[in-house]
Order: C-alpha cells, then structure tokens, then sequence
C-alpha cells in the first residue's frame, strides 16, 4: 500500500470547489507514510493506468450528485480493476450503504471517515482482516462519530483553484478556496441529509488546522475562501477564533459562510 499507485482517491462533485473530500484524507494518508493519488473527476479525467494499478479506490460522496455519480464511475473501474477494494466514504455513502454495498461499494465509511478510511488501509497492508467499525458487505457497522486527531489537508497535485468557482465582487474576480471548521449539526431538521448520519453531533475541526489549510490556499492565489460547515454558527467561539485568525493572518480575504 505504499507504492505510488496503490491508492486512488476519486472526487466526483463538490459544488465547484477543489474537493475537500480529497484533500482532508491525502491529508491523513500522507502524513501516515501513504503516497496516494487524488483525482477529481467534475475538473479532470481520471487516467486508467491510475485505476488499473491501483489497489484501493476511494470515492468521495458527500452530497447525492456526488454519489450518482460516483456510482456511474464505479462500473467503469470495475470493468478496468475488478480485483481493487473499493470504498465510498462521506455522508452519502452511510446513507446509501445498503445500495452500495450490494451493488458497486466493498466498504462504506460515513461520518467521520479520514481514521477509519486510514484504518482500512492500513488493515489491508497488515493482512488484518477489515476494521470491526467499518461496514463492509459481511458486516454491519453504524457511521463513526468519534473526533479525530486531523492532519492539515494535502492539495498539492489537485487541479488549481483557477479551475473552480471564483468569488465575483465590485468588477473582479476572485479564486477562492473551501475549507469546513466543523462538521455534523446540533440540530436535527428532519428535512436534512445530516441528521440520520450525526443524530445532532457535531464535530469541530482544530483552527491550527483550517488556519493552516487557508494558508495554504492563498499560497495558492485564493482571495476568498467559503467555509462550508452545515452551520457555522453551532460552534461560535471555535469559528469566531478562526475568522479573526484569517482576518489577522490575510486582511485583504473576504469570506462567506
Ligand atoms: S445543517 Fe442546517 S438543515 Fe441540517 S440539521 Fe443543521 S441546521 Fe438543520
């Protein structure tokens, strides 16, 4: 699992942004030794030769245009690598676990995927069999509401931020960058995808972490960055710390929640 090739990452739809979804596991495959691939599917194709090396495919679906497509994609790796592991992970993919998992998916990870995705792979290179929490076809398991100890989102080799939604503003624009301070809700709207999967938990992100992401991003040319928690305002001392930390480190980037 630590030759390059081993492990893929697919992203499928994230609103337009450079993918999170991507970018937050590299974050914990890297800095645990794991040279993965990361690919987004809405911004560039995704190379056969990385699907047929590859021995573990990750597909990000946090929102359901992300999992019918992420559906679609799984076909044509199954057609190229039958034999690779393949996992949906994020909110859609616990959602969806029964349809998954008997059709496409050998694994679901939903709720707060990055350790147990890092888990799984780990598993696989110890000849382990698959991790008790995680649901696989055999086995049930619920989505794992535990908080992690977070690495900095990895992006380097993503597509650019000039390739995704800019921030239009008094006749410019803007790249901008999409980081989340928290994830899960407080609330439990029964109209919200959220609630089944986070039963009214949430889960903060450090700010040393997102600071540092945001840094990151505006090394990167971001003049705007979107922080896209489902309710920025269920931890307001957490977020309030960090947007005076992005207002300090960088004055000139606007933000919206
Ligand atoms: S994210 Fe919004 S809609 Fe969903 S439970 Fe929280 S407040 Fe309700």
């Amino acid at each position: 699992m630590k030759q390059p090739g081993d492990i893929l990452l697919i992203s499928c739809y994230e609103l337009g942004h450079q993918p999170l979804g991507l970018a937050s596991p590299l974050g914990f495959l890297k800095a645990a030794g794991y040279p993965a691939a990361g690919i987004d599917a809405a911004a560039e194709k995704i190379p056969s030769s990385f699907v047929s090396s590859a021995k573990f495919i990750g597909i990000a679906v946090p929102m359901h245009t992300a999992m019918c497509i992420g559906v679609e994609i799984s076909k044509h790796i199954r057609a190229i690598n039958p034999d690779a592991h393949l996992c949906f992970y994020g909110l859609y993919a616990s959602l969806n676990a029964d349809y998954l998992l008997a059709s496409v998916a050998d694994s679901v990870i939903g709720g707060e995927y990055e350790q147990p995705l890092l888990s799984l792979v780990q598993s696989f290179e110890a000849g382990d069999s698959v991790p008790q929490r995680l649901r696989t076809r055999p086995h049930a398991a619920t989505p794992f509401l535990k908080r992690l100890s977070f690495a900095v989102p990895y992006r380097n080799g993503l597509p650019r931020l000039t390739q995704y939604a800019h921030l239009d503003a008094e006749g410019t624009t803007v790249p901008a960058g999409y980081v989340e301070a928290s994830r899960g809700c407080l609330h439990t709207c029964l109209h919200c995808p959220i609630t089944p999967v986070y039963k009214g938990r949430f889960f903060v992100v450090p700010a040393d972490v997102v600071l540092a992401d945001i840094c990151q991003m505006v090394d990167m040319g971001a003049q705007h960055i979107t922080f896209g928690d489902p309710d920025f305002l269920n931890g307001p001392g957490h977020t309030l710390e960090i947007a005076r930390g992005l207002h300090s480190a960088f004055p000139k980037v606007t933000f919206d929640i």
